[in-house]
């Protein structure tokens, strides 16, 4: 065996440890400098963790209405105003690329040229965020234009293919062709297929799908024209409460009252020449009169309405509807038994569940 001798510096042996030739290098005494506010460091992790705890890495926002915009495009159907947009967190601001000190002058010159694409570009220290804005608007003059072309076609006239093909060619003769126009030709294409109109193309089943595709491209267009497709769309699928709110079109918006209340009102209409007529289906239609012409108009048409609803060509929600209100109807001529009838088969609908409910509670006591 042996031993190892276990040096303790040079104290405790005779041997002298030759001077290590690293120990002369002396580890420089690196700094560390923030360079956000110049404070110093000994090491990197501790530069690190100061930069985590004092400047707090912040992501920059653009910020359109109200809330930061989340995403790196945005589509813009609606002409913004300088107070729709702001910008958080933006240490600096570009627009399509150039530079600008001033984050307002960025946004005006934003806002004073909306076409195409345009990028807007924030960065707040290492963290940059770009947004790509598409302009999609539909000028004021190219709205009006549209809805002149609508009402020339289709108000007041049956709906047919051949109407359609009309529209379409007055648009595209005035280069006008746009979402908004596709949305009323959806509308319309929707309401031939509900009505069975066998020019049409389309099945029964396909109206809700038109209508949907009307929804989307009505969305942000705010005319009264639009306002009105958008209510009859949301009437026709049983959604009363948006459609009460149409207060220029009054038989529309006192059937949607009706459904949510049981009480029928009655509304004159008068028609003024050059008045616009929307054009809406043959069900809904019936179904608004039935619930605003007044009581003498009721007991004369309930029966072809009842008849309107045994036939299969009717989608569920207009067959709930006027099941309601031949229930209604039938309470008002105190016709119990054959309210309670009707209520059978509403009360398990979601849109009439609640008020059928209540109106009978209200009307047997029970
Ligand atoms: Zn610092």
């Amino acid at each position: 065996m042996g031993f190892l001798v276990v040096y303790k510096g040079n104290q405790g042996g005779s041997v002298t440890i030759p001077d290590s030739e690293f120990e002369a290098i002396k580890p420089a005494s690196a700094v560390f400098s923030c360079p956000l506010c110049e404070e110093i460091f000994e090491s990197q992790e501790l530069l690190q963790d100061h930069k985590i705890a004092a400047h707090p890495l912040k992501r920059p926002y653009l910020v359109i209405h109200g809330s930061a915009v989340g995403s790196d495009a945005v589509c813009m159907k609606k002409r913004l105003e300088r107070g729709d947009l702001g910008v958080e967190n933006a240490e600096q601001t570009y627009l399509d690329g150039e530079l600008f000190d001033d984050p307002d002058k960025m946004l005006a010159t934003l806002v004073a040229n909306q076409s195409g694409r345009r990028v807007v570009t924030l960065s707040y220290q290492s963290y940059q965020v770009e947004v790509g804005l598409t302009f999609d608007l539909i000028s004021d003059a190219a709205l009006k234009l549209v809805e002149e072309y609508f009402q020339d076609v289709f108000s007041a006239q049956e709906l047919s293919a051949e109407k359609l093909r009309q529209f379409d060619s007055k648009l595209q003769e005035a280069h006008c062709g746009n979402t908004y126009a596709g949305g009323l030709g959806c509308y319309v294409s929707g309401i031939m297929a509900k009505d069975r109109v066998r020019s049409s193309g389309l099945a029964f089943e396909q109206f809700n799908e038109k209508f949907g595709e009307a929804l989307d491209a009505l969305e942000s267009i705010d005319t009264e024209l639009s306002k009105s497709i958008k209510a009859a769309i949301l009437f026709s699928r049983n959604q009363f409460v948006r459609s009460m709110n149409a207060t220029f079109l009054p038989q529309l918006s006192a059937a949607a009252q009706f459904m949510t209340s049981g009480e029928f009102r009655d509304v004159e209409v008068e028609t003024v020449p050059r008045s616009v007529l929307l054009p809406i289906d043959s069900v809904t239609d019936s179904v608004v009169m039935f619930c605003t012409r007044g009581a003498t108009y009721r007991q004369s048409a309930a029966e072809s309405l009842l008849g309107i609803s045994k036939t299969s060509s009717i989608s569920l929600e207009d067959r709930d509807k006027i099941n309601f209100a031949l229930m209604c109807h039938n309470l008002e001529l105190s016709m119990i038994d054959k309210a309670k009838g009707y209520f059978r088969k509403v009360r398990h609908s979601v849109a009439f569940k609640e008020v059928a409910v209540n109106i009978m509670g209200l009307s047997d006591g029970n």
